[in-house]
């Protein structure tokens, strides 16, 4: 993207209890920006939450939720807490202007607005924006492969331990560890090891391409995937769509003693969060079947039913 195109065409929610304050600013910014528009803090927060614009324009003064309050229950809540906020107001003193800044706006604007203000300030918070989610993108992927890293499943399995827990729905995990990778290095050099991993993360995130499947690159040879929403017969489903996928990458392994070509093993459960009960217990599953699926020969899959007895055992 280039410097000009980082300020352009961006979600916008507009918020303002006067209609016709949202149509001055929808005027001054539609021929750039595609602008959404709320017309209370409460609609606001709804839009924010389900259309993720990529910045938000709001009125100081409303009623109800103003525009200070719905600027803290953004930053309160995770998947709204990074869209920046630029206050749109008449107040215009310097302690109206503090209150916004610790409320955790970005930036300020006067009313009655300038148009062309109006543009250069939202393109400006655009652009920062959008260079500050391509940082955290970097920060979440594995360099090597291009697929999610650890710190994005962290992150991510908090998020979908908690949704699935609040909506009673199971959480699914594949934990899938190359067999005999060290074999493989030794064989064919590091690097070969490496374009090894690079086609073997491509053929799981083909075997797992749902939406809300995330393919990570959990360390070294072993990755481990989060399903959201699938049970176990959904997870098992997803197996063997990852089996197909690397079996018909048949990637040489001459140094295997399991087979002539690339294999891995796989622990797979799927869990409906319990009350009070930590994401550990699906991690601590999956890796126990790993390594009963190890242990039983490599080159497959073992799975759980009641995932909590085999953490147990
Ligand atoms: P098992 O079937 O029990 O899983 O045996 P294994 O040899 O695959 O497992 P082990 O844990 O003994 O060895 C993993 C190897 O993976 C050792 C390590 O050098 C290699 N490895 C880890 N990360 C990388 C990487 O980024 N690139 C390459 N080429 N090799 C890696
Ligand atoms: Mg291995
Ligand atoms: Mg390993």
């Amino acid at each position: 993207m280039s410097w000009t195109e980082m300020a352009l065409n961006g979600r916008i929610l507009v918020v303002d209890d006067a209609m016709e304050n949202v149509q001055i600013l929808h005027a001054a910014l539609q021929d750039e920006q595609e602008v959404l528009f709320a017309l209370d803090g409460a609609r606001a927060l709804e839009l924010a939450r389900t259309q993720h614009p990529d910045l938000i324009l709001v009125d100081a003064v409303m009623p109800d939720i103003d525009g200070y309050a719905v600027c803290q229950l953004l930053r309160a809540a995770p998947e709204t807490r990074d869209i920046p906020v630029i206050f749109v107001t008449a107040l215009k003193t310097p302690e109206d202007e503090t209150r916004a800044l610790e409320a955790g706006a970005a930036d300020f604007i006067t009313k009655p607005v300038n148009a062309a203000v109006v543009r250069a300030r939202v393109r400006t918070q655009l652009t920062v924006k959008r260079q500050a989610d391509a940082l955290r993108a970097l920060t979440l992927t594995d360099p090597l492969t291009g697929v999610a890293n650890r710190r994005a499943f962290d992150e991510r399995l908090e998020a979908e331990w908690r949704r699935c827990a609040r909506a009673g729905l199971p959480v699914a995990l594949i934990l899938v560890d190359v067999d005999h990778f060290k074999a493989y290095n030794d064989h064919y050099g590091h690097q070969g090891g490496d374009a090894c991993l690079v086609q073997v993360a491509a053929a799981l995130r083909r075997g797992a391409g749902r939406t809300h499947d995330l393919v990570t690159r959990y360390g070294g040879e072993e990755f481990a995937i989060l399903l959201p929403q699938l049970d176990t017969l959904g997870a098992e489903g997803v197996a063997h769509r990852l089996l197909e996928e690397l079996a018909q990458l048949d990637l040489p392994h001459a140094a295997s003693p399991t087979a002539p070509h690339i294999t891995v093993s796989m622990g797979l459960c799927s869990m409906v969060p319990r009350e009070g009960q930590g994401h550990e217990a699906l991690f601590a599953a999956a890796d126990a079947l790993l390594y009963q699926a190890k242990a039983g020969g490599r080159n497959q899959y073992r799975m759980a039913d009641d995932a909590a007895s085999i953490a147990a055992r």
